[in-house]
This record gives structure tokens, sequence and C-alpha cells, in this order.
């Protein structure tokens, strides 16, 4: 199976920037099911091909179990369409050769991971049951100008009509990340086989990915129905947790796992920053009388440590989409060595803040430290809707850096962020600007506080938001 996808966008060899693959150097790696190699067949300044080919090794797939299981006997084990057809095997492929580009990610060309670029991509070959039209329906209220080649099941034989296969042909102006996002999540929809790796962290894949663009696809139910194969508790779960977007229906790249990295960390270090934006977040928990408390995006957990310090929290939660840095937290809590009274105090969540998630219902207090600056713009109304509407405890602890304080670093570039996975920075105005907006309209009183030393002109590096609950509890989830 092939994956070909193009860009115009000069110079176009930048391709190789954001798939993060040389276009001088063919590259192979091997699969648990197979081998994917990249290779450029076109790359010029004007224009630019990466092709990304699987081979499925049926054999293989059958000797070591690794397969779905046939139920069409032995023969359909070797004899079978998986090795030629685009199925959840190319989504494997897509994630782990192009893993960085799926985040949306860039170390060389950031701005260009971010920017809507001109693209086109073939796959040969897509199984659709449900027939070009259906392949319409998937692609074509993402943005996509569609191109159907069905193909006939038999070249010698006419008569026989059409096969359920075509090479689909995606045209479109949109991020490298939003594509790969939907091939990720549609080419197994349209197959609709079982494919082997539907687990219980599927809902989260499918969430993670999907974000920006499911909630609001006219096809939605389809797609979550058969990308989790009819799993009928899985479906009705991801289901409800979809927020739908309608005021952000354009679409950003994932906010994916970015613990804070080094870069910013000696930025900060000076400042003891990190200790002092978790000790003031810290208090203003203790202030609010919260004894219940989950902190949305708690990365590898150093809030979630202080929180078990201190016997006024007898629940606490961490939630974060990046199940790798969950496990980072889990370590670093050593929560398996951890007292079980302790242990029964803490839980971990993986989830994310762009959809509606019951489990983050019915707390005194919430904390969102240095996190919102990591979402896409256009997301941030399904965040504030996740966070203020649904799930609405009592208070909310908002962090993010001030802009303005940037100035004050020798070592950052004028115009830089602090962090390359952030997607803004916001001076004191256009965060109380977004904070007022949100409680004015989800039923808060907000109040605003510095965050590390405070400078006469340009203010503390951090800023900090308390969100106080004044409206008694009109909660749209639950009525
Ligand atoms: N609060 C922590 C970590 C901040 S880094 C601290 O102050 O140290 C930002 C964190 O937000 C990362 O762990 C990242 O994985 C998480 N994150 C980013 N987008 C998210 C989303 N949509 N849902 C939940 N967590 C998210």
């Amino acid at each position: 199976m092939l994956l070909t996808i193009s860009t115009t966008h000069a110079p176009a060899t930048d391709l190789g920037y954001l798939l993060h693959k040389n276009p001088d150097r063919p590259q192979s790696v091997e699969l648990s099911f197979g081998r994917a190699h990249v290779f450029y067949p076109e790359a010029s300044a004007d224009r630019c091909t990466a092709v990304l080919a699987v081979d499925v090794d049926p054999v293989g797939l059958v000797r070591g179990r690794r397969g779905p299981a046939g139920d069409g006997g032995l023969l359909a084990q070797y004899v079978n369409d998986r090795p030629y057809v685009a199925s959840s095997f190319l989504s494997v492929a897509i994630a782990q050769e192009y893993r960085s580009a799926m985040a949306g990610q860039s170390k060389d060309r950031p701005e260009l991971a971010a920017a809507a670029i001109p693209l086109e991509a073939r796959v040969a070959v897509v199984p659709s049951r449900g027939g070009e039209a259906l392949l319409r329906r998937l692609f074509e209220p993402l943005g996509w100008m569609v191109g159907v080649q069905p193909h006939a099941l038999s070249d010698a034989m006419p008569e026989w009509g059409e096969s359920r296969y075509y090479t689909l042909a995606l045209t479109g102006t949109k991020r490298l990340a939003e594509l790969l996002a939907h091939l990720y999540v549609l080419v197994p929809v349209l197959d609709d086989e079982k494919h082997y790796w539907v687990g219980d962290d599927e809902v989260e894949k499918l969430l993670r990915h999907g974000e920006g663009w499911l909630a609001s696809h006219p096809e939605r139910e389809l797609i979550t129905r058969r990308y989790l194969k009819h799993r009928h508790s899985l479906v009705r779960d991801a289901v409800a947790r979809l927020v739908t977007e309608e005021d952000a229906a354009e679409a950003g790249t994932e906010a994916g796992p970015a613990a804070k990295d080094p870069e910013e960390g000696a930025l900060e270090r000076p400042l003891s920053l990190n200790e002092q934006r978790l000790a003031t977040v810290l208090g203003a928990l203790r202030g609010s009388g919260a004894t219940s408390v989950v902190d949305l995006g708690c990365g590898e957990g150093r809030l979630l440590r202080m929180l078990l310090d201190d016997r006024q929290f007898a629940r606490i939660v961490g939630m974060d989409v990046s199940y790798r840095t969950l496990e980072m937290a889990s370590d670093r809590l050593k929560l398996d060595r951890m007292p079980a009274r302790q242990r029964e105090r803490l839980t971990l969540l993986h989830g994310s803040l762009m959809y509606r998630d019951a489990r983050l219902a019915g707390f005194d207090a919430a904390s969102v430290v240095e996190v919102i600056e990591h979402l896409d713009p256009p997301r941030l109304a399904a965040f504030e809707r996740v966070v203020f509407e649904f799930a609405r405890p009592g208070t909310v602890v908002v962090t993010t850096p001030n802009a303005e304080y940037n100035v004050r670093w020798p070592t950052l570039p004028a115009g830089k962020f602090r962090h390359r996975d952030h997607r803004f920075e916001w001076t004191r105005a256009e965060f109380q600007g977004w904070a007022a907006r949100v409680a004015e309209r989800s039923g808060y009183a907000v109040r605003f506080g510095p965050v590390g030393p405070m400078d006469e002109e340009v203010g503390s590096p951090t800023q900090m938001g308390i969100f106080t609950r004044t409206w008694a509890d009109v909660n749209p989830s639950t009525t």
C-alpha cells in the first residue's frame, strides 16, 4: 500500500523538514507487521513528493499470530487483501514514520508545520465499504477536493464490474498534521475490517487524532462506530465526549505531548519560576478551601506531589493528553510503592481537554498550569466548554506565560516564544480579556495575580487567573 504526499509550497523540498525525512536518503524501518519505506520520487524547489510504502508480511502475520485471526479458514489467512490495501496498518505506519509531523511539530520549520500549504495526497489502494459516495462523505466535509478512481474487479473481465477498491486523491490547502490525522482516522473507517489493534485506548486515540474536526463532522457517528469496530460501550463513551466546536470549525493541530523541555527550563531556572509557580497555585487551591482537585495537563506530576503532601486535599486527580508523560508522573511519584492510604487519594487519567469528559465533573477545584498556550487558538473554545461548562469546578486556577516579560530574557530572541510547542503567548491585557469573557459567559468571577518577580514595566514572568463559580450550579451537561 502506498501513501503519496506532494506539495508545491516553495521551496517544496521543505516537505523533508516537515516529515523529518531527508529527501536524499530513502529509509526503511521494521514494523511489527512488515516494513515501511519512505522515499522521494521527486524533490525539486517547485514540487516535492514523499512516498510511504508499507509492505505487510501476511505470512509473518499469521505465524506470529500478530494479525487478525482469520474467520475464513487457513487459506483466507494467507490469501487476503491485507498486504495490498490501505488499512489500519497504514495508520500505524503513519503514526510511527511521521510521528512529529502528526503532532504538528517540525524542529527546523515550526512555522511551516503550523501553516496551511497546498497538499496533494494519493492513497493506493483503499477499500471502501460504501463505495465512492462514502469516500466523498468522509473527506469533502473536511475541505478536501476528492478524486476517486474505481478499480475494476478484473481488467480482463470488464463485465465483472467494479470492485470495492479505489485510488483516492485528496487536494487542498491545509496543515500537514491535519492531512495525516484525517488519513490516520478515516482509512481504517473506510476499510471497516477487524483491525487487530482495537484496545481500550482506541477511544483516546480517536479523540486525540480527531481533535478539531471530528466533533463537527457530519459523519461523526459512522466514523466513531466503525473506527471502534462497533464495540458499543466504546462508541457510546466516545460519542458522549465529543463536544461540537461550532465556533471553532477551523481545525488546528493537536497540542501534542509537550512536557517542559530544557529550552524553557534553562530560561526560567535562574528565577526558580517553576517552584514559585507551583507554590502560588498551591496557595490559591488551599485558599479556595477545596478538598478535591483535578490538575489538568498535569505533566510529570510536580503539582500532584505537592497536593499529596497536603492533607487538605482528600481526592487528587492528574489528567494529561500524553500517555508517556503520565508514565513519567507515575514513576516520579513512585505510585507503585506508595502506601495504600496515600495511593487512594490519587488517580491519573489519560484524556484530552478538547473533549467533554464525565470523569472531570464534581471537583471543588481545577488547576491548568502552563497548558493553554499549548492549545491552538481555534481550539480554545472547546477547552472553555470542557472546563467551564461541563466540568464546572467551584474554582479554576489558570497560569500562562506573560509575553511582555520575554524582553527581560537576554537569551530569548525578540518575538520568539519560550517553548517551541507554544501556540501563543499572551500579554496581560490579552489574558485578562480572554479570562473576563470566559468568566462572564460561564458564570464565574475572575481575579488575577502575578507569579514570580514583579517588574514595574512588564509585570511578572507568569500570569495567573483565579476563577470562582458564581452561578449556583447551572450545569448544562446534567440537565
Ligand atoms: N502542568 C504541568 C505541565 C505543563 S506542560 C507543569 O506545570 O509542569 C503542558 C502539559 O499539557 C503537557 O504535559 C501536555 O501533554 C499537556 N497537554 C497539552 N495539550 C493537552 C490537552 N489537549 N489535554 C490535556 N493535556 C494537554
